[in-house]
């Protein structure tokens, strides 16, 4: 029998659904059973959190929040701890996604504090990187994700490492106006990604981190990344938005699985 990798595949609602629209996707993918080796997953708003993970709990699709501060508690007014994020039941929390960066002052800095604190709360951090495109333009790509991923990294336990997610979003290549990475470049990024998760962390730790590809991903395209050695999965904006187009990308990814 072949041995396949874990394929993790996400979807990032964004700005999208209200509680009652949130609550009506998660009763459609409660019943959802996952194919083996498959982790799907849905990074809901913090209104609808905590309904969608009670809704979930205990069902194949793992949920997780879009963002969190570091701190436990305080003056941080419009802000959500680590701790609250875990209280409502997420399994999982976005962290450094590109419109954090772009728009709200997310920092390497912070990403790398909030790391180490959703690690703390037993929340696993998706940790997204990617370079503007003109870093990608100017040819610094590799020394772009290379600097994010130490920062981000740098209090992280190695033991800890093969519990955090880490997603691959070239920032032109994510949202209506982007366009999707070649499937080539995308395996040469994610080999160059998982050479230095070995050089942080030693070989045994390196390979286990998932590795998973953003951007443009679509039904049409999602195999062929998922098909790369270094590839683990796909996380994707609209091409998730609807509970059918969710489940859809799903089947057609894992038609193309990869061996481990
Ligand atoms: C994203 O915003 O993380 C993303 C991947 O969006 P899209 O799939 O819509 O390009």
């Amino acid at each position: 029998m072949v041995t396949r990798k874990t394929v993790w595949i996400g979807t990032n609602w964004k700005m999208n659904k209200g509680p009652a629209e949130a609550l009506a996707a998660a009763e459609a993918l409660k019943a959802y059973r996952a194919p083996d080796g498959v982790k799907p997953f849905i990074i809901t708003p913090f209104t609808s959190l905590q309904a969608v993970a009670s809704v979930l709990k205990g069902a194949d699709v793992l949920v997780g929040a879009q963002n969190m501060h570091w701190e436990e508690s305080g003056s941080w007014t419009g802000e959500i701890s680590p701790g609250m994020v875990k209280e409502c039941g997420a399994d999982i929390v976005l962290i450094g996604h590109s419109e954090r960066r772009q728009h709200f002052a997310e920092t390497d800095w912070t990403v790398s504090r909030k790391m180490s604190a959703a690690l703390r709360h037993g929340l696993r951090p998706l940790l997204c990187i990617g370079e503007s495109l003109e870093e990608y333009d100017f040819g610094v790509t590799a020394e772009t994700l290379s600097r994010q991923l130490k920062i981000a990294l740098h209090d992280v336990a190695h033991a800890d490492l093969p519990n955090i997610l880490i997603a691959y979003e070239p920032v032109w290549a994510i949202g209506a106006g982007g366009r999707a990475a070649d499937t080539d470049c995308v395996a040469k990024v994610h080999a160059g990604l998982r050479a230095v998760l070995c050089e942080i962390a030693g070989k045994d730790i390196g390979d286990r981190v998932p590795l998973l590809y953003g951007g443009s991903v679509t039904q049409d395209n999602a195999r062929s990344y998922v098909s790369q050695p270094n590839v683990d999965g796909v996380f994707v904006g609209r091409a998730g938005w609807s509970v059918p187009d969710f489940e859809k990308l799903i089947e057609r990814v894992i038609e193309e699985r990869a061996p481990a």
